[in-house]
């Protein structure tokens, strides 16, 4: 019988793990993982054994030791955005415990790269004179190579000191005499304590186990949007300070924001649960980078029912991809025009889109919201740079960032199922890497003082 399971092995539930372990309290630890071990984890597509996704029954893009984490790993220091983790144990308590993250990841070769802020004052009064706001934060960008290099030595330092069960997929959680049961397809595992940490990919399963205790999930929400890839030096102006920004515009309708700003970078397709979207990769990824520069404008929208949210996003994304991957990709000038842009028309466009994708009008395949959202913030974009942006530029359809819903828990992340814990992105609370980390430390702390 185990003190603490934790189920998922992304930085939430390691940081948890890691946090434990750095006191001499004999806790009997569990880490129980559906997906493989780090170096396990090889994606057909990454490795190039196939052009399309195959899904695979356990993704090693997104599951295994590391989760979600198995990204670029951009650690954004802040309360701006990435979750409300905040609101939870309130502000200050975050940005302590991010710079406690940050000291681990230096421990393990985090410091590799320089922390940077994106702060920029004048950019502020600027963007308040346009009734937009800036958000802004510490980086640490390890980037692919760096990310999987701190992964690795953070699980080489895990398995040394607690068990870590591989391959098991948690289908089923009950508990009899104040004792869970963690039922996997071979085995039952005991524990007196258990976090949940899994991420975005918990699924329906996940909602089981909130089902089987009577949890109710809260408001789900989904971000849909356009990926822009434009001319880098339109931006110059309000990037050389601060490498990258983050805009957000807001009236009672609409509320916009940008997400992964890729300088030199390339739009990339992203497949998930089964569906393709437009992606950003940045120029550390790649071997030749481009003159151009991308990112995302997303528009949050909240359903009270799970399978409704999921529901809307996937019947937009599927009719774009018409079961063959398929991207659209627009000319801005075609679409503020209302009109198809043509695959002549990108042959001679002067920016050349790094994405081969169809070309069409937005206005047949997304909602008419992402495209007024998109339009508010390069219209907040030609404010801040006192310039009209490239007619030129393009517009990809669509991005989407998926989240669990929202589970009421206390302050501590506990359901009201005592000694059933929800940490992370499967809380609904954390959106991000540094949030999801910082959740699994302020447990870990917690977990050692009671
Ligand atoms: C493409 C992409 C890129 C991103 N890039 C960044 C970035 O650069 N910076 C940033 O701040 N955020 C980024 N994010 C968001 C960030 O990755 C997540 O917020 C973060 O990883 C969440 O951590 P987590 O521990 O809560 O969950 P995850 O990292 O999702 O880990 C959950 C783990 O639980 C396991 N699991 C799930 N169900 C079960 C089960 N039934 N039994 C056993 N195990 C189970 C999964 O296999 C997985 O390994 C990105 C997200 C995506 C989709």
């Amino acid at each position: 019988m185990y003190d603490i399971t934790i189920v998922g092995s992304g930085f939430s539930g390691i940081f948890l793990a890691y946090t434990l372990l750095q006191s001499e309290s004999k806790l009997k630890i569990l880490i129980i993982e559906k997906g493989k071990k780090f170096i396990d984890r090889i994606c057909p597509i990454e490795t190039g054994m196939s052009e399309k996704c195959v899904h695979c029954t356990i993704c090693n893009k997104a599951q295994g030791f590391g989760g979600m984490g198995r990204s670029e790993g951009k650690f954004n220091y802040t309360n701006d955005f990435g979750g409300k983790l905040g609101e939870k144990i309130g502000n200050e308590n975050v940005i302590d415990i991010m710079e406690e993250i940050d000291k681990i990841l230096c421990l393990f070769g985090g410091d590799k790269v320089k922390l940077y802020s994106t702060s920029n004052e004048e950019l502020n009064r600027r963007a308040k004179e346009s009734n937009c706001s800036i958000l802004s934060t510490k980086v640490r960008h390890l980037g692919t190579t760096l990310s999987y290099e701190i992964i690795s030595k953070m699980y080489l330092y895990l398995k040394s000191k607690i068990n870590i069960q591989f391959d098991a997929d948690i289908i089923s959680i009950n508990k009899n005499n104040c004792v869970f049961n963690l039922n996997s397809k071979e085995k039952v595992f005991y524990s007196k304590v258990v976090v949940l940490a899994t991420g975005i990919s918990g699924g329906d399963k996940f909602l089981d186990y909130c089902k089987y205790f009577n949890i109710e999930p809260c408001r789900r929400r989904i971000d849909l949007g356009v990926r822009v890839e434009m001319n880098e030096y339109e931006l110059e102006t309000i990037l050389k300070k601060s490498f990258e920004t983050k805009i957000s515009w807001k009236d009672n309708e609409i509320e916009a924001t940008t997400y992964c700003m890729n300088p030199k970078g390339k739009v990339i397709k992203k497949y998930q649960e089964g569906l393709v979207m437009a992606d950003g990769q940045n120029c550390l990824e790649t071997d030749n980078p481009s003159c151009n520069f991308n990112f995302s404008i997303l528009i949050p929208k909240y359903f009270y029912n799970c399978n409704q949210a999921k529901e809307y996003a996937t019947s937009i994304i599927k009719s774009i991809n018409k079961g063959k991957g398929r991207i659209i990709i627009q000319r801005f000038e075609d679409l503020i025009k209302n009109r198809v842009t043509t695959k002549e028309q990108l042959i001679k466009n002067s920016i050349h889109p790094t994405l081969e994708s169809e070309g069409g009008n937005l206005y047949n395949e997304i909602p008419r919201i992402y495209i007024n959202g998109a339009l508010k913030i390069i219209e907040t974009i030609e404010k801040l740079t006192d310039k009209k942006i490239c007619k030129d530029t393009l517009l990809y359809g669509i991005d989407a960032k998926f989240y669990e819903p929202e589970i009421t828990t206390n302050e501590h992340f506990e359901t009201k199922e005592e000694g059933l814990y929800v940490l992370g992105d499967c809380s609904g609370t954390t959106y991000s890497l540094a949030q999801a980390a910082a959740s699994g430390v302020y447990l870990g702390r917690y977990f050692l003082k009671k």
